[in-house]
Parts: structure tokens; C-alpha cells; sequence
């Protein structure tokens, strides 16, 4: 997605909205690469020689489920903020430069949706994972097993490296 900045000639603002398809890698061990799509709303604005872009992009990443290991489309929403800079001679390193005449917002839409993927990926607050014992996904399938049963041998090693888990 790029911005011309010669719209920004007359007037101080301009409206961004469109599709950017980003490429996320390393967040589905499934899919190294993944590609999606994001809505993307906003402004440009100009301020002197700088301009600063705001918005919004959403998407839908397929992430795995931490608890049952399924796949599932996790809709993520994440902020847009980045300020451009046409004065060559810019210090601040926050400020990105703006070589010819667009700012092309691939790479900043793309680290945002990054950023706003959570750490702790649940299809569902409630998923019941996988049974520890027979492997079975606990959502589909229910299973004999007492999952809280532990080797006996083991028992005293737990306690050793969790002394609080007792209570
Ligand atoms: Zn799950
Ligand atoms: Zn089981």
C-alpha cells in the first residue's frame, strides 16, 4: 500500500483505505510463510517536511491452538503509527525517510499486525486441549484417563521443582 505525498501538496490530510497482503513469518510453525490480507484505514498527514500515518489494520491470522495443537483463525486488530520524513538531514531515528515520492506502508503494516498477534494463542478460552495420557483433542473426544495422575517415581521430582504446586 503506498501513499503519494504529492496529494498532500494541497491539502494537510488524506485518507488511506485499502488492502495490503502482508507475508507474517515464524508466528504458524504450519505455515513458515503466511500470507494474509489487511484492511487498512487511516490518515496521512502532513506536517512541515514530516508526515505522520495513523489507522487501523485488521486481519485474520491462522495460528495454532496453544492447549489442542488446531488450527484456527485468530481476527487480529492492531494500531498504525509511524512518522516520514522528507528532510535528508532528519536525526530523530524514530522518523523514517521518504525516498522519492511515496511511502509505501507494507513494512509498517506488516510489523504492527506482528506486534498485535497475542503470546498465548487459545482457539477458545475454554478449549480443553489435548488428554496428556492418550493424546486425544479433549474438544472432539473425551477419554478414560485421569490426566492429573502421576508416576509415583515422579511425584517426589515434582516436588522438587515446584514445592508450591501442592496446595
Ligand atoms: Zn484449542
Ligand atoms: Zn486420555
Amino acid at each position: 500500500m503506498k501513499v503519494n505525498i504529492h496529494e498532500l501538496k494541497k491539502k494537510s490530510e488524506v485518507e488511506i483505505k485499502g488492502v495490503q497482503p502482508i507475508t507474517l513469518k515464524g508466528v504458524n510453525p504450519l505455515h513458515p510463510s503466511l500470507d494474509c490480507d489487511a484492511q487498512v484505514e487511516g490518515t496521512v498527514t502532513k506536517v512541515g517536511s514530516r508526515y505522520v500515518v495513523k489507522g487501523i489494520a485488521t486481519t485474520v491470522v491462522k495460528l495454532l491452538c496453544d492447549r489442542c495443537l488446531e488450527e484456527f483463525d485468530c481476527p487480529i486488530q492492531a494500531e498504525i503509527y509511524q512518522r516520514y520524513s522528507t528532510n535528508p538531514n532528519e536525526e530523530d531515528e524514530d522518523i523514517f525517510s521518504i525516498s522519492g515520492f511515496e511511502i509505501d506502508l507494507e513494512d509498517v503494516i506488516t510489523e504492527a499486525i506482528v506486534l498485535a498477534v497475542p503470546m498465548k494463542w487459545l482457539h477458545d478460552a475454554s478449549c480443553k486441549g489435548i488428554c496428556k495420557v492418550c493424546g486425544v483433542n479433549l474438544n472432539k473426544q473425551s477419554c478414560q484417563c485421569d490426566a492429573d495422575e502421576i508416576d509415583p517415581r515422579l511425584e517426589g521430582l515434582k516436588n522438587i521443582f515446584h514445592p508450591q504446586s501442592e496446595e
